[in-house]
């Protein structure tokens, strides 16, 4: 009788995802199972089947009983800032009575105040606050996270933030995917100096294998498309993949390097002009949408989903978790894409497993249940797909499995990390 570590059993809506990216999809192409189970050993998936058949073949250490209920790849959570210290929530008031992001930035707040209180902490804090973050993105089922730096601006305490990310994967179930991120260009220092400096930090991430991914904050105010473009070309001679924020703020024509660079993945867009996204399509580039960050920025734009969905370009969505924008749950950005970005349930799941997964070039190894896959499994509360984002606001996560170690259920995870 083979052996497995875990068994998940009695799933009654199993979506499995076929090898990604998927443009478009759709239940009859979602990889769907009724009534299945998963078996995982040596942290990797090693049968996806019929329950009854995997549970009469099967002695496990651990037995999962699904009652029914859905069971989805873990979730990839593409675009995360998670490794600062302090807290701007009187900023937050300040922003709802109508105080611009401008003037808090003038009044010495916003990312720079950030930035100092990063500094001021030391590295076992930055990891305890770290692994703190990580836990309950695990216990929402993020099983897969990739981690910026960014808070730091000072190239080398960026490359000690990268190994503060390294320490973390080391002590988490969870996959970490590293990546160097010029965030903005620092007060009071040129900005090519500060440019020539920070390629100093992109060559030692990569020779020191710190980092997977380099990536810019091209906006109005921040990196300009040609700062952001010599940037990344030196992180991909560098050995570096290579993904980048565009057109959040205003468009400059950020998201246009999707056409000279090998860019894995364009985040944000939210003020892309439709026409570009043939230009994404033709990169094969992943669009990462943030449903969150539009939110924690009181933003009316919206990126242009319908022009994405036409020109077949694969959608993501993500936490955006950062200072300003404190959802560590990928879950949540899935629960709330119908309603900011209008993705359907079976887009928004595909949006947070199997895209999400190929924006970090892990469509192999994550985002599917199948064998050879990480042993990465998510029960949800609900019994089909259809009802995520219909039920939400709450943690729906009943059970997670994280390369192959059970995660435990989320409610005793929470007290345990609270
Ligand atoms: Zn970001």
């Amino acid at each position: 009788m083979p052996r497995a570590d875990i068994l998940v059993y009695n799933i009654g809506e199993l979506v499995t995802f076929h090898r990604g990216p998927q443009p478009r999809p759709r239940p009859e192409t979602a990889g769907i199972i009724r009534d299945a189970a998963v078996a995982v050993r040596g942290g990797r998936v090693v049968e996806v089947g019929p329950s009854s058949l995997l549970r009469a073949r099967y002695s496990a250490a651990v037995w999962i009983n699904a009652e029914g209920r859905l069971a989805t790849p873990g979730l990839v959570d593409a675009h995360t800032h998670p490794i600062f210290a302090g807290s701007r929530e009187d900023e937050f008031e300040a922003k709802l009575s109508g105080v611009p992001y401008s003037e808090i930035l003038a009044r010495g707040g916003g990312i720079y105040r950030t930035i100092r209180a990063t500094r001021r902490a030391g590295r076992g804090e930055l990891l305890r606050l770290l692994l703190g973050r990580l836990y309950k993105m695990l216990a929402g089922g993020s099983t897969v996270v990739e981690v910026k730096t960014g808070y730091a601006l000072e190239p080398k305490i960026e490359l000690e933030h990268l190994e503060i990310a390294g320490e973390a994967a080391r002590l988490t179930p969870q996959l970490l995917v590293p990546t160097l991120l010029a965030h903005v260009p620092p007060r009071g220092e040129p900005r090519e100096a500060y440019i020539a400096r920070f390629l100093g930090a992109i060559r030692e991430a990569a020779a020191r294998r710190l980092a997977v991914y380099a990536d810019v904050f091209c906006d109005r105010g921040v990196f300009t498309p040609q700062e952001s473009a010599a940037i990344l070309s030196e992180a991909r001679r560098a050995g570096l993949r290579l993904r980048l924020h565009a057109d959040q703020l205003a468009y400059i024509g950020c998201s246009r390097l999707a056409a000279q660079l090998p860019l894995d993945s364009l985040d944000h867009l939210e003020s892309m002009p439709p026409e570009n996204a043939e230009l994404l399509a033709r990169a094969g580039a992943v669009a990462v949408l943030l449903p969150t960050s539009i939110m924690a920025m009181m933003q009316p734009e919206r990126p242009p989903v319908e022009a994405l969905r036409r020109a077949g370009v694969p959608i993501a969505v993500a936490s955006d978790y950062n200072a300003n924008n404190l959802t560590p749950l990928a879950q949540t950005a899935l629960q709330v894409a119908p309603y900011i970005l209008g993705l359907t349930p079976l887009e928004a799941l595909a949006a947070a497993t199997v895209n999400a997964a190929a924006s970090l070039h892990l469509d192999r190894l994550a985002g599917r249940v199948a064998p050879g896959a990480r042993g990465d499994l998510v029960v949800w509360e609900v019994e089909g797909y259809r009802w995520l984002g219909y039920e939400w606001g709450y943690n729906m996560a009943a059970h997670v499995v994280a390369s192959g170690v059970y995660a435990a259920s989320w409610g005793r995870l929470l007290a345990s990390v609270s």
